[in-house]
């Protein structure tokens, strides 16, 4: 087969350092999260940052919206020094967020990055004051800034003026096409008042997120085409469960693709008592199915049919890709490539031994009718069969040793640098050289 191209190529990006996690100019799409607990309680806010970042989140962004919240975010960085977790933090910012950078310098300097909304900055005159004080406190502090729009925030001034801008032309556009531009002129013309106010452009990311695929899709191809700044992707609002993951993961594969975006987060609405870390799994595994980046082995599955009358396969499938998951803090750090392993789990002898031969492990369990056991491939080869009530725990240590076999170990230096460089659940060395704040 010829090979496949992964992407066309990167759009060019200035390049944005978040305490050492590099956003555009063609580093590697970041991975972030949000939290969703309340910000002043810092023991709760610590605790779910420390599992987005071990769930791989490679930057975490937390509400900062009292004096309450703010007044916690340096105790918030330091129980995560304090565990080892060394993942950047955003500030999420609205309405009073002037006040807060201002009043709270600490919180100011243990934020890696504030999130800016400009239609949630104020209103005429103050607008600007109050934009200008949070730009002037990232200059100061030496931080980047996320511009980021969002289509439920819209400055409504900004949309007043486009319309009736677009009132008066001999052929208006359509009222979309008039939001569209509105969200693009608030980024776009957000950040060039804040280059005027001094922050570089090498410390400026930008979002215009909206909730529809195709309004996704049109906005960022025209905001891409229109700057150079580093581009947050995202979807807003994308829904819960199978409806979010679907909907963020079509609107954003299809830009990826294209080569814009330079981190992306996945806004899924978690179910009652589901994991707040299914959205870094989520993004990370758009980003691994597409090609682009590596985090975890995953593991090729039949769907089932009415040739499996036991639920065998599927459970050996969910317990594999768990277990892998679960290994990869430890099997990252020790061994070199095995984010990349392929893992196939079949449910019987039509499809199994072909797809478990191409990848670099695989088993087929038995169908109906077919004989109780479960032949293993490895590297295309056929090795052992396994038998009996213990055909998961034996294809598990299977894959322990092949892992073992097959992937470098990697120094002991090396180890270091990887614990140093990656959130547990990152692919590649990711820090750059740190620059001290100005
Ligand atoms: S591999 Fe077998 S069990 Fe799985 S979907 Fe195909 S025919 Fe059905």
């Amino acid at each position: 087969m010829s090979p496949v191209a992964v992407a066309q190529s990167r759009r060019v990006s200035r390049q944005v350092n978040v305490d050492g996690i590099a956003i555009g100019g063609g580093a590697p799409v970041v991975v972030q999260s949000m939290t969703n607990t309340d910000t002043a309680n810092a023991e709760a806010t610590a605790r779910q940052v420390h599992e987005l970042w071990q769930a791989g989140s490679e930057l975490v962004r937390i509400t900062v919206d009292s004096p309450e919240a703010a007044a916690q975010v340096a105790s918030i960085r330091a129980r995560l020094d304090a565990l080892g977790c060394a993942v950047p933090l955003i500030g999420d910012f609205h309405y009073n967020g002037h006040k807060l950078l201002s009043q709270f310098p600490d919180c100011a300097r243990a934020l890696a990055k504030y999130r800016i909304n400009p239609g949630n900055v104020g209103h005429g005159r103050r607008r600007d004051e109050q934009f200008a004080t949070m730009i002037e406190a990232a200059v100061r502090y030496g931080k980047p800034v996320r511009i980021g729009v969002n289509w439920g925030s819209l400055d409504p001034e900004l949309l007043a003026r486009l319309m009736d801008e677009n009132a008066a032309r001999s052929a208006p556009l359509g009222a979309d096409e008039v939001m569209r531009e509105a969200l693009i002129r608030s980024a776009v013309d957000s950040a060039a008042q804040a280059e005027q106010l001094g922050l570089a452009r090498e410390r400026i990311v930008l979002s215009c997120k909206v909730s529809g695929v195709q309004e996704l899709v049109a906005i960022y191809r025209e905001l891409a085409g229109r700057c150079d700044y580093a581009l947050h992707l995202g979807l807003t609002e994308a829904g819960m469960g199978s409806k979010g993951i679907v909907a963020s993961s079509a609107a954003m594969a299809i830009l990826l693709q294209e080569g814009i975006g330079d981190t992306i987060r996945v806004s899924l609405t978690p179910e009652p008592g589901g994991a707040r870390t299914r959205e870094v799994v989520v993004a990370q595994e758009l980003l691994q199915t597409m090609g682009m980046r590596s985090f975890t082995p995953l593991v090729t599955a039949c769907p089932g049919c009415g040739r499996t009358t036991s639920t065998l396969f599927q459970e050996l499938a969910e317990k594999i890709q768990s277990y892998l998951r679960a290994q990869m803090p430890t099997w990252r750090a020790s061994y070199s490539g095995v984010a990349e392993m392929r893992v196939a789990v079949m449910g019987c002898v039509v499809n199994g031994p072909g797809e478990s031969k191409h990848a670099d492990i695989g088993i087929s369990l038995p169908g109906t009718n077919e004989y109780p056991v479960a032949p293993v491939y490895v590297d295309g080869e056929k090795t052992v069969t396994l038998k009996g009530e213990r055909i998961a725990e034996e294809f598990q240590a299977l894959v322990e040793e092949y892992v073992r076999r097959k992937y470098a170990p990697r120094s002991a230096d090396a180890r270091a640098a990887v614990a140093l460089a990656a959130a547990p659940g990152g692919d590649a060395p990711r820090r750059i050289e740190v620059k001290s704040a100005s």
